[in-house]
């Protein structure tokens, strides 16, 4: 996986070594391409081959890997903190499509915000190096469901 290297390298630059913890926690992760693992999902997960590791370890390796840029922490207002890998191929971030029903986030991958990073350096001379979108609705899923108001 190209993503390996890179995380690797990271451990490095932090001065922090692979602990079988800490790679099972990156594993998961590159297992989950395209989740929004929290702390307690992957705690679940963890201790499928850790059996006595606490919920407040997987925590300090979550933000330990968050704090070397290989994971990325995103809430999406449901009251709980979830993960991601941050190391990707993108140069910019994917956006994410959040139910307002069922709480499910699925993935964007499209940028589409060209015209308008260009406009923002032409007209305000702002040269857009990221960006973070959410969009709040209603998923297929739960619309098939349906209420009149989703169609
Ligand atoms: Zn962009
Ligand atoms: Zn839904
Ligand atoms: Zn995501």
């Amino acid at each position: 996986m190209p993503q390996l290297s890179s995380v690797y390298r990271k451990l490095e630059e932090g001065a922090k070594r692979l602990t079988p913890q800490r790679e099972l926690i990156i594993k998961i992760f590159l297992n989950h391409p395209g989740e929004h693992l929290s702390a307690e999902e992957v705690h679940r997960l963890v201790r499928q081959e850790f059996q006595d590791i606490g919920l407040a370890t997987v925590y300090r390796t979550l933000e330990l890997l968050t704090g070397l840029e290989i994971l990325e922490r995103i809430n999406f207002n449901d009251g709980r903190a979830r993960y991601e890998m941050k190391v990707r191929e993108e140069t910019h971030r994917h956006h994410h499509l959040v139910c307002l029903r069922c709480g499910r986030v699925e993935e964007f991958q499209e940028d589409l915000l060209d015209p308008l990073e260009d406009r923002l350096l032409q007209e305000r001379g702002f040269r857009v190096m990221d960006h973070e979108l959410k969009f709040y609705g209603i998923c297929a899923h739960c619309r098939r469901q349906g209420k009149k108001e989703w169609e």
